[in-house]
């Protein structure tokens, strides 16, 4: 049961890093994929791919009640995607999300006897999204012990790292190329390196580069 790890995944950069940094730490490690009828069906595929590829279980659960809750621009293509101004959250945010995430992980890491669960939430690209940060993951992970009558290690190893050391991180375990050219975190739908126009593509290649630069 110590050995388990389910790992919330969507098929992106970060959270293919740590489902790297799960398969070194863990013995057995799960994936789950949200459908919440994303704008681009291309990341459940683009995550189903990869856990195929690194012959990880993969289980996609449906989370099409998140958009009818709070449509936004990564379900409805009519929204377009703005960064935040003004103290207002981007056009991306969906209200919820990750508590949403994570507590159904959490059922499934139970009925999977698996103790362990591992996002890639991150504070510092921090986007203003509440329930990515560090104080709401700890008090999550404490609600569902008690929900549970189980004792649930979140982790979250990007929190405090930023883009460009989430790129050495999969250096490390020697897949920054895999992760660079099988992954979609592109808000326009295009795999690996994506349009680089838009601003998950910018914050991506500034990372990249930042690193690279550093590298060499
Ligand atoms: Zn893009």
């Amino acid at each position: 049961m110590d050995n388990t790890a389910i790992v919330v995944f969507s098929g992106g950069q970060d959270s293919t890093t740590c489902l790297f940094w799960a398969l070194e730490k863990f013995e057995r490690v799960i994936a789950v994929t949200f459908d919440y009828n994303q704008r681009h069906k291309l990341e459940i595929e683009c995550a189903k791919n990869i856990a195929k590829d690194l012959g990880v279980e993969h289980h996609i659960l449906n989370m099409d009640l998140l958009n009818q809750l709070t449509p936004n621009a990564l379900t409805r293509s009519d929204i377009d995607i703005k960064n935040g101004e003004d103290g207002n959250l981007p056009s991306t945010f969906v209200e919820g999300r990750n508590m949403v995430f994570l507590t159904f992980a959490a059922i499934l890491a139970k009925v999977k006897g698996a103790r362990h669960i591992v996002t890639g939430v991150c504070e510092t690209d921090f986007s203003g999204y509440p329930d990515c940060r560090d104080i709401f993951i700890k008090s999550l992970n404490v609600t569902t012990n008690l929900a549970m009558d189980y004792n649930f290690v979140i982790h979250t190893p990007l929190m405090w790292i930023d883009k460009a050391a989430t790129w050495k991180m999969a250096d490390k375990y020697g897949k920054l190329d895999y992760v660079r050219n099988n992954t979609l975190t592109c808000y326009n739908g295009i795999i690996g390196d994506g349009c680089g126009e838009c601003p998950a593509c910018i914050l991506r290649k500034r990372g990249l580069e930042a690193y690279l630069n550093n590298k060499s």
